[in-house]
């Protein structure tokens, strides 16, 4: 008996309405995730590329050329993360049209690495008003 990765574990306890979802909604999900996550695979290219950039100044000697490169980069990632890249998700949703039809605002939202916590994933509603994409049935 092996023991379950604890991250599955929590992800697997969380109510997860994805499926429920309807198709139209359930497709631009799956798209608006995947524009997300290659964007944050690019960011990550960049760190990486201006980290290795920085260190081989480093060696070449120029201590604090390198070291402002550093700063630069890490900088760069924040700001890209927590403006650059919500910015861009939220205009996606509004080009593919993945909207609430309620509140007209964009239903991507940022789920972190600790599962799905957006409440379209979690309760198949809307993260801003509350509407719901799914009828609950008991069977
Ligand atoms: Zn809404």
């Amino acid at each position: 008996m092996t023991p379950e990765p604890i991250a599955l574990y929590c992800v697997e306890r969380m109510n997860d309405f994805r499926e429920e979802l309807p198709s139209d909604i359930r497709e631009k999900q799956r798209m608006a995730v995947r524009a997300h996550n290659r964007r944050m695979d690019l960011l990550i290219v960049v760190f990486f590329g201006l980290g290795f950039a920085a260190q081989e100044i480093i060696r070449a000697c120029a201590l604090s050329l390198g070291i402002a490169i550093l700063i630069a980069d890490i900088l760069f990632v924040i700001y890209t993360m927590l403006v650059l890249i919500p910015r861009a998700d939220w205009k996606y949703c509004l080009k593919i049209e993945f909207v609430c039809p309620s509140c007209s605002k964009p239903l991507y939202y940022q789920s972190s690495a600790f599962g799905p916590k957006s409440s379209l994933i979690t309760r198949g509603a809307c993260p801003h008003c509350g509407y719901s994409f799914v009828t609950l049935s008991s069977a």
